[in-house]
């Protein structure tokens, strides 16, 4: 079986409290984007990844590691940047706990000789203490899995700032991730993402994995022309590729990056499976061809229903999966946009399609992930929280009353203003 490590990616400072701030520069801004890059980057490798916050707002430590600890995450990366006063400093480091046992250090050293790689000095694993003698920083202190505080660059070093990039900088930080915690897999489905994009010209068993991958798919999908599995990319394989992008709402390229690899082990997992057309808590089938929005009606509204209830799995109020699309199902489709940085319409296209499937085609994983937390994952339809005092239904209605909606859209947006 597939083994796909959970990560949590925090983003340091947030909201009010800008962190370091030098030229402009807010160190709260840079975190934030190197850490949802990294996110994304993890995500597209099949990685389960967790965050403390996607957005702008404020965050609470103690709240941040109570979260990694309930969810059992495997290990955790924190982003910030470096700042003193005086002479600039320069370069990247780390901090571990005092409490490591070897696996935090590992990963920190990894992450940092990849952005050393990048041509940042490379300042080292340190530990910092308080007056007790305890971890100084909040999250080493309070956290029980390896964890990392990252100190990417030096804010106030505008040389250092000159280097700094958010995408060569996340793909450091995520390739060293992989590296101390890597994807492993067996069965015959597709292996783990070999690194670098595959395109025309390429040759070897990955071209081979993702054409005997794209005949499976053509079997439901006869836009997908029928491929010779010959471990050669000429141009049949990239139009075969590109019509598989665009049922999966990817950008039609023709090339092999991490989101249309992830793609391909969703539809091919490593160990068999994937040819089946989605039981009732399998993952969710392709792409219907017809946008669902207020009226829709039928069986992939309910698909749609049953993931959202699924990525929510921790509330007690879930939608009604009747397969009818309702005002409910369009806030919690818009509340799922929104989280997810898609076009909050309330309308599921192939890109919010493509976004529901990647959330709900993870399955166990995602389960799992959902029920040992009660609180991480996004409630959708629901406020997540029982004996708050409101006297909604259990199990919200299409047919709710225009208060019970506005009631049932602030619950909702209270969840992510943390
Ligand atoms: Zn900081």
């Amino acid at each position: 079986m597939t083994n796909l490590p959970r990560i949590a990616v925090y983003a340091g400072h947030g909201g009010s409290d800008p962190g370091a701030v030098s030229g402009g520069l807010r160190e709260k801004d840079l975190n934030l984007a190197v850490s949802n890059a990294v996110t994304a980057i993890l995500r597209g490798w099949g990685y389960t990844v967790l965050n403390n916050r996607t957005t702008d707002v404020d965050r609470n430590i103690t709240t941040d590691a109570n979260t990694a600890n309930q969810n059992r995450v495997d290990a955790l990366v924190e982003i910030h940047q470096n700042s003193n006063s005086g002479t600039p400093g320069t370069g990247t480091e780390a901090f571990v706990s005092i409490r490591d046992t070897g696996r935090a250090r590992a990963l920190a050293n990894a992450i940092l000789n990849r952005i050393a790689a990048l041509g940042f000095r490379n300042r080292g694993v340190k530990t910092q203490l308080n007056a007790q003698g305890q971890d100084a920083f909040g999250i080493l202190r309070q956290t029980n899995m390896p964890a990392v505080l990252l100190e990417c660059a030096f804010i106030n070093n505008p040389s250092d700032m000159a280097r700094f990039d958010v995408n060569t900088m996340a793909q450091a930080i995520a390739d060293g991730i992989r590296e101390v915690y890597p994807i492993t897999s067996g069965g015959d489905g597709m292996p783990p993402y070999p690194g670098t994009p595959i395109r025309v010209g390429d040759r070897g068993e990955s071209v081979m994995q993702i054409q005997r991958c794209l005949n499976r798919v053509a079997q439901r999908h006869p836009s997908i022309q029928r491929l010779t599995e010959d471990g050669i990319f000429g141009p049949r394989t990239r139009d075969a590729v590109i019509a598989f992008q665009n049922i999966f709402g990817l950008t039609p390229d023709g090339v092999i990056g991490p989101l249309t690899w992830a793609r391909l082990l969703q539809e091919c997992p490593a160990g068999g499976g994937g040819d089946g057309g989605g039981g009732s808590s399998g993952p969710m089938p392709s792409f219907p061809g017809v946008n669902l929005q207020v009226g829709s009606r039928g069986e992939s509204v309910r698909q749609v229903q049953h993931c959202l209830n699924h990525v929510s799995q921790p509330c007690s109020r879930q939608l009604r999966e009747d397969g009818v699309f309702g005002p409910l199902t369009q806030a919690a489709v818009i509340t799922f946009q929104r989280i997810y940085e898609l076009t909050p319409d309330g309308v599921v296209g192939p890109r919010s399609w493509a976004r529901l499937a990647q959330e709900c085609g993870r399955g166990a994983q995602v389960a799992a992930f959902a029920h040992e937390s009660g609180e991480v994952l996004p409630c959708f339809a629901c406020d997540g929280s029982a004996g708050d005092g409101n006297s909604i239904d259990m199990v919200a209605r299409e047919d709710g009353n225009a208060n019970g909606l506005l009631l049932q859209f602030l619950l909702m947006n209270k969840l992510f203003t943390r």
